[in-house]
């Protein structure tokens, strides 16, 4: 099941991302959702999209997935 994780590890310093997001009503995660998370470290904000389908034709220029989900080790 499509679940984000509740922390992340910063990108930039290394601390614990909290998950900003609540999740859906209906508790369904979906593909190309944006989930938000702060570090509670250097307070960055990330927003990341969950992981889906093949389907990256939404043309939103985004094409270097790496680093994108850091919940699929
Ligand atoms: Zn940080």
């Amino acid at each position: 099941m499509l679940e984000p994780e509740a922390t992340i590890v910063c990108v930039d310093c290394g601390g614990r991302c909290h998950l900003l997001t609540q999740p859906p009503e209906d508790g369904l995660w979906l593909p190309g959702d944006i989930v938000a998370y702060r570090c509670e470290d250097c307070r960055d904000r990330w927003d990341l999209v969950l992981p889906g389908d093949e389907d990256t034709s939404k043309g939103d220029g985004f094409d270097d997935d790496e680093g994108r989900y850091p919940w699929s080790h």
